[in-house]
Order: C-alpha cells, then structure tokens, then sequence
C-alpha cells in the first residue's frame, strides 16, 4: 500500500482552482505499482464470485479491466454519452455546474450477474451514484463499489445508498 501512495502524485489546482487532484498515472506508468494495485483490488473480492466488473469512464477502465482480469470476470464499461453503438440506458446526474449523464449497453447486465462497480476516485460521489442506480435497474444479484482512492473529507459515500458495500484501498 505504501508503495502505491509513494506513486500517487498530488497536483494542487486541477483541473480547477481549489481542488488537490490525485494523479494515478505515475503509479499506472510504474509496472511494479500496477502490479500491486491489480493484485490489491483483487484480493477484496477474490471469493465473492464477481462476474462483471463495470468501469467508469475514463479513468475507471484502467483499475476495473485490471480487476476483471485477476478475477476471472468480464468487463463492462459505464461510458458518456453517445459513446456506446448498441442500445443504451442512461442515468443523468447533478454536477457542480450542470449535469451529466453515463450509459451503458441494455445488454451488459443480467440478473445472474455479482458485480463490482470501479471508479479511480471517490469525491462527492455523484458519478458513483449514478452508476449504481443504472447497474440497479438491470437487476444483479449483487452489487460491491470500489475505489482506489477514496477522498474521506469530501464525504462521498452518503450520495450512496446506504445499503452499497463500498470499498475502497487507500483513504485520505
Ligand atoms: P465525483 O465527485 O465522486 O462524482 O467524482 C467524479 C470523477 O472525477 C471521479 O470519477 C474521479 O475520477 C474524478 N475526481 C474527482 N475529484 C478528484 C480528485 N480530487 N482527484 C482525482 N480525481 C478526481
């Protein structure tokens, strides 16, 4: 764990003025670190029998294949809009200024499936939020949230239903 932290960079003021964004690029880029977080994220879920592992756009693909792959799970990506070829669902979301929306294919869910919902970051959790009512209305049978990085100050974890088992490796 201390070894991912050491390549986590912090850059003061992006991509807005006041926020401390946490940079995983420099532990992505850094094969050892990668390693440990595909082995990491793994170890949480290894016998929870996860047949799907969704990844949020964009940043939530790099964690959540790496996931998927140490478990032996496919993998689903929750995308913006207009990205995805086939039929969609979507789910619309307040942001600081505005809203937004992600979407998935109406496929990429069944009832069968456990799945665990991977996002890089937790901040206000509104993006997270989202994602969990759109894999909701497909139905599974479970749904676990994971985060590499969850930003404790900015209390995420209550835009979540409160019955969502949220796990995230390193807490600031
Ligand atoms: P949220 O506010 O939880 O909806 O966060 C939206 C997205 O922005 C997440 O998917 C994170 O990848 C990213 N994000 C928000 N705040 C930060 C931050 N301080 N450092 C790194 N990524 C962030």
């Amino acid at each position: 764990m201390e070894y991912i932290k050491r390549h986590i960079r912090d850059v003061q003021d992006f991509p807005s003025k006041g926020v401390l964004f946490k940079d995983l690029t420099t532990a992505f880029k850094d094969a050892r670190a990668l390693h440990v977080i595909g082995w990491d994220l793994s170890q949480l879920y290894r016998d929870k029998g996860v047949t799907k592992v969704v990844g949020i756009e964009s940043r939530g693909f790099i964690g959540g294949s790496i996931l998927a792959f140490e478990l032996g799970a496919g993998f689903v990506p929750a995308r913006k809009p207009g990205k995805l070829p086939a039929d969609t669902i979507s789910m619309s979301y307040a942001k600081e200024y505005g809203t937004d929306t992600i979407e998935m294919h109406r496929d990429a869910i069944t009832e069968d499936d456990i799945v665990v919902l991977h996002d890089d970051v937790l901040a206000t959790g509104g993006t997270m939020a989202a994602a969990y009512a759109l894999v909701k209305s497909m139905n599974p049978k479970k749904i676990y949230v994971n985060f590499i990085i969850e930003l404790a100050s900015l209390n995420g974890r209550a835009a979540l239903p409160p019955e969502a088992e949220v796990t995230s490796l390193i807490v600031y």
